[in-house]
C-alpha cells in the first residue's frame, strides 16, 4: 500500500499533510551519500602541541580533529562531521569487532617548500575505499563528496602537517560495521570516519634495504578472494608470520602464490622486479590484478611514470621465484622494490627462499648504497611530485 505513495513527489502532493506524505518524504531522505554541504565543524578550544618533528613516529601521534559520518540501513547517511578527536564508543557485539567488518585507506597531505599543502590522488584512494565497502557489504558514498569532506578536515589541521622532505599528514580513512548484533548477516550500521596523523620520513637516515622472506607455506591472498580490497582482516594472517620471519632475520614476508611459486606482494606494499627478462629485455614487471594483488596507488602511479619514460619495458604480469632465483644466478636481475603510500619505495636486497638466500643488487657503482638506481629515481621523481616541485595532475594545492 505505501509503496504506491513513494513514488508520488512529496512537493506536488495533494496530500501533503497526510500519513501518506510523511512515508514519502522518509524515503526521500534516504541517503546514498553524506554530502560536503552539510558538514559542520566543531574545533577544539585549544590545539594541542607535537612533539618535535625528528620524533614523530608513523600512526603514533593524531591531530585535534576526525571527521565522522553515520550510516544505518533504514536512513542511510547522516551529515558527515568535524568534530574534536575522540574514543568511539561502539557496542560490544559489533560486527567489527568480531566478523573484522572493516576496511581502511592510507593517503597522505604534504606541505612544500612553498608552504602549500597538496593532497596526492585522494580521488583514488576514495575509490577503492568504495570498492572495499562494496565488498563486504559495507554502505558506499560519493566519492567526491569524501575528498571534499576530508579535504576540509586536513585544511583544519594544516598546521599539524610537519614540513620538509620525507614529511607529510598521513590519513587513514576507516569504515566499520556497528550493527549491535552478533547474528551473521548483512550488517545494517556503520561508521565512516578519518583521523590524521603527522608523520617522519619512513627512512630518516636515508634507504635501507631490507631482507625478504619468501613464504612456500601460507597465502596472503587468493582468486575469488578478498586480498584485492584494503579490509583489516586481509592483515591479521600476516601478524604472527611477519614475526616469525623477523626472528630468522627477515624485515617482511615475500607472499607467494601457486605450484610455480608466483611472486605476489611483499609484506603490505605491491612487488617490483626490475631485470633482463628471458628475451633478453629490460623490463619492470609487477604483478597483474588478477585478485590476489592489492591495486596500489603507488603501483599504478609508478606504472605510469616509467610508462612515460620509455626507457624500459613496462609490464603488469607473472613472474615465479624460480625465474627471479635464475636470474639472480645469470647477473639478469637488477633491482627489486616494494611499494606503497607510506615508505613509497622499499628497497630489497635479499630474498630467502627455499632455504637459501637469494642476493639482489643494489647500486653497482656504489658499493655502500642502500637501493638501486631505478629505486631511487623513482623515489625521487615522485616525492618531487607530492611536495609541487613537479606540478602534475596527481596533485591538488589546498588554498
Ligand atoms: C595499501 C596496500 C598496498 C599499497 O597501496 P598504496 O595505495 O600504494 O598505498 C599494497 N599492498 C597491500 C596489501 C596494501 O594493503
Amino acid at each position: 500500500m505505501a509503496s504506491r505513495f513513494i513514488l508520488r513527489n512529496p512537493c506536488t502532493s495533494s496530500l501533503k499533510n497526510s500519513r501518506y506524505f510523511c512515508v514519502a518524504a522518509f524515503n526521500a531522505s534516504y541517503k546514498d551519500s553524506f554530502y560536503h554541504k552539510d558538514l559542520s565543524i566543531t574545533k577544539v578550544d585549544t590545539p594541542k602541541s607535537y612533539p618535535p618533528k625528528d620524533q614523530l613516529l608513523f600512526g603514533h601521534n593524531f591531530t585535534d580533529h576526525m571527521l565522522e559520518a553515520k550510516w544505518t540501513k533504514e536512513n542511510g547517511w547522516e551529515k558527515p562531521k568535524i568534530v574534536p578527536f575522540h574514543n568511539l564508543t561502539i557496542h560490544p557485539a559489533s560486527g567489527v569487532l568480531h566478523y573484522a567488518i572493516e576496511c581502511f585507506e592510507g593517503a597522505k597531505a604534504y606541505k612544500g617548500k612553498d608552504g602549500k599543502v597538496r593532497m596526492f590522488r585522494l580521488d583514488a584512494n576514495m575509490r577503492r575505499m568504495n570498492k572495499s565497502t562494496a565488498s563486504i557489504s559495507l554502505p558506499t558514498f560519493d566519492v567526491e563528496e569524501a575528498v571534499k569532506c576530508i579535504t576540509d578536515l586536513v585544511k583544519l589541521e594544516s598546521n599539524a602537517i610537519p614540513e620538509g622532505f620525507g614529511y607529510s599528514l598521513y590519513l587513514r580513512p576507516t569504515v566499520i560495521a556497528t550493527e549491535p548484533k552478533l547474528s551473521i548477516r548483512e550488517n545494517s550500521s556503520a561508521l565512516f570516519y578519518t583521523i590524521c596523523s603527522p608523520c617522519g620520513p619512513y627512512f630518516p637516515t636515508g634507504f635501507k634495504a631490507v631482507r625478504l622472506f619468501a613464504d612456500t607455506e601460507h597465502v596472503r591472498a587468493w582468486p575469488g578472494g578478498t586480498g584485492d580490497n584494503k579490509l583489516g582482516s586481509n592483515y591479521d594472517g600476516g601478524m604472527y608470520l611477519t614475526k616469525l620471519a623477523n626472528q630468522k632475520g627477515y624485515q617482511q614476508i615475500l607472499w607467494l602464490f601457486g605450484e610455480e611459486h608466483n611472486i605476489t606482494e611483499a609484506g603490505s606494499m605491491n612487488a617490483f622486479i626490475y631485470w633482463t627478462n628471458e628475451e633478453g629485455v629490460l623490463e619492470l614487471i609487477t604483478p597483474r590484478l588478477d585478485g590476489t594483488i592489492l591495486p596500489g596507488v603507488t603501483r599504478d602511479s609508478i606504472l605510469s611514470m616509467c610508462r612515460k619514460w620509455g626507457e624500459f619495458q613496462v609490464t603488469e604480469g607473472s613472474i615465479t621465484m624460480k625465474q627471479l632465483a635464475k636470474a639472480s644466478k645469470e647477473g639478469r636481475l637488477h633491482e627489486v622494490f616494494g611499494a606503497g603510500t607510506g615508505c613509497i619505495i622499499s628497497p630489497v636486497k635479499e630474498i630467502g627462499y627455499l632455504g637459501s638466500n637469494i642476493p639482489v643488487p643494489l647500486d653497482p657503482n656504489d658499493p655502500t648504497s642502500e637501493s638501486g638506481p631505478l629505486s631511487r629515481r623513482i623515489y625521487e621523481e615522485l616525492m618531487a611530485i607530492q611536495y609541487g616541485d613537479i606540478p602534475h595532475e596527481w596533485t591538488t594545492i589546498l588554498e
